[in-house]
This record gives structure tokens, C-alpha cells and sequence, in this order.
């Protein structure tokens, strides 16, 4: 079973996607991560993020992967990039401004798309990303998107951010977000945008189990 989870930057999907996996012992899959990935290897070779084709030849050469462990009942991520942990680098301010430039390369979406659909198909999984309900697996069983106020996404941002010692201000975390969002809502290849048959949760005002017991209960068919 294939649950979708979609939604802007910053509005809760990743914490929300992983304990749904937790709670339910499926895989996860956090697409984003992967054109993080893409992004630390292309600012880490200093190509020009104007140049499509050097960027399209990167994507071709990448290995992306994942190591899922429970650490304190929390579900604990690790990326891997052709065979290096860069799950601290990818959150990097300089990824989360490049990565909306590199995932708009439709010849990148095309393998990424591919790549996610053969982790995924057929296995209980939580996907979540910009994507996922309308073009990943169009066909989900559950879809779910998650939506926040501008402010409140960009304070929960700048908390997390924070909290891992990032030197950030908060306007321009409020900032990356806009950005990205308008690139990532505008772009011809699968755009961020809602599959019309997904439950949306405006999760400004809730709590992380508040969206966790909604999501929970609507897969159970009880709202
Ligand atoms: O989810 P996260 O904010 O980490 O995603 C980083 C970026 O990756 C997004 O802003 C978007 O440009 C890209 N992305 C995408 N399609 C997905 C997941 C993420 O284009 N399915």
C-alpha cells in the first residue's frame, strides 16, 4: 500500500510521514531528500546551476539511498550519496537554495520519478514530496496534502534549523520557502500541487499528533 503525502515546504509532511510509517511499521521515502542529494553533489563539483546538461549527466552518475533506524521511538533517517552519509549536508541553507533549480530539470525528475516508483511499488511505503499524489503514484491508496501558513511554516522551519546550531534568520528562512515554493508550483515538470482526490490538512493550528491520529483515522476510513 502506497500512502502519498504532498504539501509546500516546511508544512509538517516529513515529521508527520515518518511517524505514519512508524505507527503502521511501513517503509518511508522522502523524495525531497533525494534531489537534496543530487543538489549537495552538484554544488560540491561547482557546476553551474544554469547549465541543464551538466547537471543531467550528474544525475545519471548517482547513487541515492537510504538506512532507516528506531532510535528512542523515533524513525531515524540517513541519505546516503554514492556511498556517503550527507544527511547533515542536505539540509545545508545553500542546498535548500539550489535544490528548487536542479529538481525543475525535467530529464532529472524523469530518473528520480523512476527511481522512487521501483523503491516503492508494490511494498507498504509512505511517500512524501511535491508530487507524489498526482504524478509518482497517481494511483496511491491514501493521499494526503498538507498545507500551513506562510508564517508558520517559516517558524517551524527556522526552530528546526535552530535547533541543529544552522546559522539562519528568520526572514530569510521565510524567504528560501517562498522561493522555493513558487518555483516548485511553477515548473512544467509535476509541479507541486494537489491531487484532487487527496485529503487536505491545514495543519497551522495542530499539533504533530493531532495530523498523526487525522491521517491515521481517515486510512482507517472513520472520518
Ligand atoms: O521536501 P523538501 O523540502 O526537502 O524538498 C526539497 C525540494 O526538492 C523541493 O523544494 C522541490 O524543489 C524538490 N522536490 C520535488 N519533488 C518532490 C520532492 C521534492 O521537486 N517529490
Amino acid at each position: 500500500m502506497i500512502i502519498a503525502i504532498d504539501g509546500p515546504a516546511a508544512s509538517g509532511k516529513s515529521t508527520i510521514a515518518k511517524e505514519i510509517a512508524k505507527r503502521l511499521n511501513y517503509k518511508y521515502l522522502d523524495t525531497g531528500a533525494m534531489y537534496r542529494a543530487l543538489t549537495w553533489k552538484v554544488l560540491k563539483n561547482e557546476a553551474d546551476f544554469s547549465d541543464e546538461m551538466a547537471i543531467v549527466e550528474f544525475v545519471k552518475d548517482t547513487k541515492v539511498y537510504f538506512e532507516e533506524t528506531i532510535i528512542g521511538g523515533k524513525l531515524i533517517v540517513k541519505t546516503y550519496l554514492d556511498d556517503d552519509d550527507v544527511t547533515e549536508e542536505i539540509r545545508l541553507s545553500e542546498v535548500s537554495n539550489h535544490v528548487s533549480l536542479v529538481a525543475k530539470i525535467s530529464a532529472v525528475r524523469e530518473v528520480m520519478v523512476k527511481l522512487q516508483q521501483e523503491l516503492a511499488i508494490n511494498k507498504n511505503f509512505v511517500v512524501e514530496g511535491r508530487d507524489i499524489g498526482t504524478h509518482v503514484f497517481p494511483d496511491a491508496d491514501h493521499k494526503f496534502f498538507l498545507t500551513a501558513s506562510t508564517g508558520e511554516r517559516a517558524k517551524r522551519r527556522y526552530l528546526e534549523l535552530k535547533e541543529k546550531s544552522h546559522e539562519v534568520e528568520a526572514s530569510s528562512v521565510e524567504h528560501e520557502l517562498i522561493s522555493r515554493d513558487t518555483i516548485d508550483s511553477t515548473r512544467s515538470a509535476s509541479p507541486l500541487a494537489k491531487a484532487p482526490d487527496a485529503y487536505v490538512l491545514d495543519t497551522t493550528e495542530k499539533s504533530i499528533d493531532e495530523v498523526v491520529e487525522e491521517i491515521l483515522k481517515a486510512i482507517k476510513g472513520e472520518n
